[in-house]
């Protein structure tokens, strides 16, 4: 495995990204609702804090402990041990929590392996068509510029999610945001849902690998 590569634990997609998770950037999950995005992020929290490493999970959707005590498989208590847990209740809260991971992890005195932004479009989706939609961009910039500069300060992989929008035009799905959610991001995935329990991973963004993609299937114990 190259030394610049953080395993999520998920074979098929460590195999997909060369390797895992790459540090010094971000990688974007985008896919429907119940594509496994949440599931991913769990696996690789799971896999860096029974390593020993912290990790700051910005969780937006209300994650259960029972959820992670499926993929934990009895060592849940050690997860939460390195998971340091932040659930914000709106976007002005979500930036806050992201700067508060930054310092975390820029300071030092943890050593953080990964942070976790799930998911980062969720409140922004609100300010869509609002007055507040700019300010809502805005901050949704500001918040993964700071994630950018973290990850290459502090030699990090940061892994967020997507939602996705039915672009009525070609009848594709696309993650919200557009490009400039997209730049932010060194490496995407797209996660499709390909009936029942059956997953396909498609490398969307890559600075190194060609379009390719794995296959994975969801089970009662996280993803296999
Ligand atoms: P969303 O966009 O709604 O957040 P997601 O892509 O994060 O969706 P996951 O939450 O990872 O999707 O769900 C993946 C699969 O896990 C679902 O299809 C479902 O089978 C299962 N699942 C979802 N929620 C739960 C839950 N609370 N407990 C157990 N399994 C769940
Ligand atoms: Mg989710």
């Amino acid at each position: 495995m190259p030394a610049d590569r953080c395993p999520t634990g998920v074979g098929p997609l460590d195999q997909l990204l060369g390797g895992g998770l790459e540090t010094d950037g971000l990688t974007e999950l985008y896919g429907e609702g119940g594509s496994g995005k949440t599931l991913v992020c769990l696996e690789a929290a799971t896999r860096l804090a029974l390593a020993d490493r912290w990790v700051c999970y910005i969780d937006t959707e209300g994650v259960s402990v029972d959820r992670l005590e499926a993929i934990a498989h009895g060592h849940v208590e050690q997860v939460l041990q390195r998971l340091l847990l932040a659930t914000p209740k709106s976007l002005a809260e979500q930036t806050s929590a992201v700067s508060a991971a930054c310092s975390l992890a820029r300071d030092g005195k943890r050593p953080v392996g990964l942070i976790v932004l799930d998911s980062a479009t969720f409140y922004y989706r609100l300010t869509l068509s609002s007055d507040e939609e700019d300010a809502g961009r805005q901050a949704l910039g500001r918040e993964l510029a700071e994630l950018v500069a973290t990850a290459i300060a502090s030699h990090l992989p940061v892994l967020f999610t997507n939602q996705v929008w039915r672009n009525q035009r070609t009848g594709d799905l696309e993650p919200l945001g557009g490009s400039f959610v997209n730049h932010a991001a060194k490496t995407v995935v797209r996660i499709d849902r390909l009936g029942g329990a059956r997953r396909r991973a498609v490398l969307v963004k890559h600075r190194s690998l060609g379009e390719a993609s794995a296959e994975f299937r969801i089970t009662s114990t996280g993803l296999s």
